[in-house]
């Protein structure tokens, strides 16, 4: 045990405390030998050893994808996509013509292969294309694996249980996670939203993302304590650290144990005021895990990672089913479909790439949909068909950004319905139709905007980036990153009162609703659902049902009238560390002995620290 340990901070992506030994991930290069083969009998065998390296690396892929957990299934393509790069003209066949007529080894003939098939994709300049080369570079990094004979440092070949250190897990990796093997998670970049974090919240395995350097900081068997809560990574700790956080593990499993077994308990204040508390899911396997955290309905339906990650379009039946067997597992509670969010961050493989300067504020979302009409009427005909079973769908536009943008939607919408009407395929003409609150101008109009639908969502990932005016995906202006701005607060505060005014509910699906300490705070400003990762619910309804409306109100009140984010955060955290003491305690015990320090996105260098926490 050492006498002085080294603390790294991160961003807590998944919570929870591990404590183990760490596994690096693509720790150290694979030698790449470089000779020339002579004679037709080498030849003969060195190509004979490039075709057994890649029929080993394709077994091993088949038997990664026989081991991927079943709400991953889905993701299994990306698996695929390595399978079909092994056995690329460009690379395979390629690979064989190097060694053959150039007398290559087999290494520098895939190396030559690779590195040409790059300039190729780059020269076709085509974003999805450009997108596979990380798919690329990790079926050669398998095969050059085997070739030197090199213990296979990936994640299927990890036997006893660890904490993954890499520099980056790609949406392969991240779906390889085996509970029984992974105690936690670290990665030097990524946020709580990027796919790592996502994967690591619905397994239940602790996770600290954006913790830099820790690559190089940490070596292979390395005692570590992560804190999934606050982002903390501790090397090599003291016996005092270990054995705190050995506690605080226990007493976090018992408080977790405790507030699952409530989460089906309707989120009720102390004062009799009930919210809605509901899930964001992004695939239809993850409706179980919304039921088992007691979700009330399904918020927030991101129906674009349906069509990202394919090659092709998925046709109008494929949509159908996804969504029809959607509402019919989430009966009787609603599920709000929101139609294609694509661009930006989230991009397919069939929609060519757009050469835009600033994407974020380009063609993308509902403007895309708008300018690709048969795109979303195939869509809207789908959630539509669907709608007709358990009449439990809702329908959600996203990125609106005003009135005649909304009302071309609705016109479009029309022309479905009156298509299908005249075809005799039966629809939920009642289905409510809502909007989802993004953007500045939405937060302007939104009495406006009320008038024409049924109910608001407020996307806070977005409306955050577009009224602090900071990429939402920009590590360099993350620190800008604040949910609890003043502005955004009285965006919310406005979007509310215009909603309510209208007799319309107004939910918040942001990132923002499933963090428990921003409860009192929205409770306040009087949302009405919050909508929110599956794994947030039992936290978050927990907190809910400790609360009293009205106290919220004045907290709320109070922080719109504070200047900075810094202020209202300190407001919060002193009704934080009065109302729910054992809450911070669990999940942060250094609060109380600090002061409660929110989870800030600021990238600290790491330091050296010998004390506990
Ligand atoms: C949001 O912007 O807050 C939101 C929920 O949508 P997404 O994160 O999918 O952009
Ligand atoms: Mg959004």
């Amino acid at each position: 045990m050492s006498s002085s340990s080294i603390v790294i901070k991160g961003i807590g992506a998944s919570p929870g405390i591990a404590i183990g030994k760490a596994h690096l991930l693509e720790q150290g290069r694979i030698p790449v030998p470089q000779y020339s083969v002579f004679g037709e009998e080498a030849l003969k065998g060195e190509c004979n050893r490039f075709k057994e390296a890649v029929a080993k690396a394709e077994a091993d892929l088949e038997a990664i994808k026989r081991t991927i957990r079943s709400e991953f299934k889905e993701h299994a393509h990306l698996l695929e996509v390595q399978q079909m790069i092994l056995r690329d003209r460009s690379i395979y066949h390629e690979s064989l013509r190097l060694i053959e007529k150039e007398g290559l080894n087999a290494q520098q003939a895939l190396l030559q292969s690779i590195s040409k098939a790059r300039e190729l994709f780059s020269a076709l300049n085509d974003e999805y294309v450009q997108s596979r080369m990380a798919d690329v570079d990790a079926a050669g990094d398998r095969v050059l694996r085997i070739l030197a004979g090199q213990e296979n440092l990936a994640l299927d070949t990890i036997q006893e249980r660890v904490i993954i250190i890499a520099h980056e897990l790609s949406p392969a990796d991240a779906i390889q996670l085996q509970v029984d093997r992974t105690l936690g998670v670290v990665t030097e970049i990524g946020g709580s939203t990027s796919h790592t974090s996502i994967v690591a919240r619905s397994l239940n395995i602790p996770a600290v993302v954006g913790a830099e350097s820790s690559t190089k900081l940490i070596s292979m068997g390395d005692v570590l304590i992560i804190d999934g809560t606050t982002g903390r990574i501790i090397i090599n700790p003291t016996q005092a650290e270990v054995g705190f956080y050995s506690d605080r593990q226990i007493e976090l499993q018992n408080y977790v144990k405790e507030i699952n077994r409530k989460a089906h308990l309707p989120a009720i204040t102390q004062d009799g005021h009930r919210v809605s508390t509901e899930a964001n899911i992004e695939l239809l396997e993850e409706v179980v895990a919304a039921k088992d955290n007691g979700a009330e309905a399904i918020g927030l339906y991101r129906t674009e990672f349906f069509f990202m990650n394919r090659v092709d379009m998925p046709d109008e039946d494929a949509l159908y089913r996804d969504y029809r067997d959607l509402s019919e597992l989430i009966a009787p509670g609603n599920v709000t479909i929101r139609t294609l969010d694509l661009g930006a961050d989230k991009l397919s493989a069939w929609y060519p790439k757009l050469e835009e300067v600033n994407p974020a504020l380009g063609l993308r979302s509902i403007r895309l949909c708008l300018h690709h009409r048969d795109l979303f009427k195939t869509q809207l005909r789908a959630i539509l068909r669907a709608s007709a079973h358990a009449g439990n769908i809702k329908l959600m536009f996203p990125m609106v950004s005003g009135v005649a943008e909304l009302l071309e939607t609705k016109r479009i919408l029309k022309e479905v319905q009156a298509d299908l009407s005249r075809k005799r395929i039966p629809f939920d003409k009642q289905m409510s139709v809502g909007v989802m609150i993004e953007v500045p101008s939405a937060v302007a109009v939104a009495d406006m905007l009320a008038a024409e639908v049924d109910f608001f969502s407020i996307g806070t990932n977005d409306l955050i980036q577009y009224s602090i005016g900071i990429d939402r995906s920009n590590e360099n202006v993350a620190y800008l990153f604040e949910p609890l701005h003043p502005a955004v607060l009285r965006f919310i505060k406005q979007t509310v009162e215009a909603g309510h005014k209208a007799g319309i509910p107004v939910a918040l699906c942001g990132e923002m609703a499933g963090e428990p300490m921003y409860v009192p705070i929205l409770l306040g400003l009087k949302i009405d659902s919050f909508s929110m990762n599956p794994q947030s619910l039992p936290r978050v309804k927990n907190l809910i049902r400790r609360s009293r409306l009205k106290e919220c109100c004045r907290l709320a009140n109070r922080a719109l009238r504070l200047r900075t984010a810094d202020d209202v955060d300190e407001s919060l955290k002193k009704t934080l560390m009065r109302d729910f003491p054992e809450e911070v305690r669990v999940f942060d015990p250094n609060a109380l002995r600090d002061g409660y320090a929110l989870q800030r996105r600021s990238r600290k260098p790491a330091s050296r620290k010998g004390s506990i926490g």
